[in-house]
């Protein structure tokens, strides 16, 4: 981060008498990637006032509340050094044998006749066939033990972008009543509803089918200089990058 963006970025965070709905960041959505996002926002920055909205209540149910996610090496590594959570992973999720590819036989009507290419022994850097319900509860415990404001069963209504404000306006609805939130910066991590690139008619027709993948877009507010993306960061924490990928 340039020296600009770091001084207003230290400078907000020490700013915090104002009103309790007042966050440095907000995350709309609170899928895998962001509540992967708010968990290593703040381990690079303890002090940083974060707030994760969330539709859905938590805890989800397991097994068939998301497909996904089969992640390779790649996003393993992820997962278990950079947020820490290596023992969630080896006693809550499956290790599986990496990324494995079959070949076309005939038809292909008969399985055991492709040919399968991969590892026949775990790798020393393993990987893992993910239950979404599962790590997104794990996550959303972690945020909270780790003093991020998590609120589930809350719907993003409407977001009013203020770029000459210092903060931006989110409406909201949770427990049966709307309020508004104000951020500096807002992330939206909210999966196919897109809400700001629906907002901001970002939206653009592909010829191709495409490729589910995992989105944060991040919104500043003007006051805050230069972006706040850890160096480094994966791909759910960059601006509209792809999640790990598909196997
Ligand atoms: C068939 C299929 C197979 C896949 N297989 C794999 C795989 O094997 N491996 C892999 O890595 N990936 C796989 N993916 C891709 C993976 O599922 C996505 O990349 C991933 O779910 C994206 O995560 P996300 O956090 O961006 O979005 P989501 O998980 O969709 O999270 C978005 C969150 O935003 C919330 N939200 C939406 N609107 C609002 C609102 N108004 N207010 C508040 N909250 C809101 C939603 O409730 C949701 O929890 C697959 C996808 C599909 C469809």
């Amino acid at each position: 981060m340039s020296n600009a963006g770091e001084h207003a970025f230290q400078e907000l965070e020490h700013s915090h008498k104002a009103s309790p709905e007042q966050y440095d960041v907000a995350i709309l959505g609170g899928g895998i990637a962001g509540l992967t996002v708010a968990l290593q926002i703040k381990q690079m920055r303890p002090n940083t006032r974060i707030l994760v909205l969330e539709k859905q209540e938590h805890p989800v149910p397991e097994a068939a509340h998301k497909v996904g996610e089969s992640t390779v090496e790649v996003a393993a590594y992820y997962l278990r050094d950079v947020l820490g959570l290596d023992e969630h992973l080896q006693k809550q999720q499956l290790r599986k044998f990496g990324l494995r590819m079959f070949f076309s036989s005939g038809d292909n009507q008969e399985i055991e006749r492709r040919v399968e290419y991969g590892q026949i022994e775990q790798a020393p850097l393993p990987a893992y066939q993910i239950d979404r319900g599962r790590l997104e509860n794990a996550l959303g415990d972690e945020i909270r033990r780790r003093d991020i404001t998590f609120l589930d069963g809350c719907k993003v209504q409407r977001i009013e972008l203020q770029p000459q404000d210092a903060f931006h306006r989110v409406r909201i609805l949770h427990q049966e009543s709307e309020r508004e939130i104000e951020a500096r910066w807002l992330i939206d991590a909210s999966g196919r509803s897109a809400l700001l690139k629906r907002q901001l008619g970002l939206a653009k027709k592909w010829s191709t089918t495409p490729m589910p993948s995992g989105f944060a877009s991040i919104i500043p507010s003007t006051s805050t200089v230069g972006p706040p993306i850890p160096s480094g960061a994966p791909a759910s924490t960059a601006r509209s990058v792809r999640s790990p990928p598909i196997t």
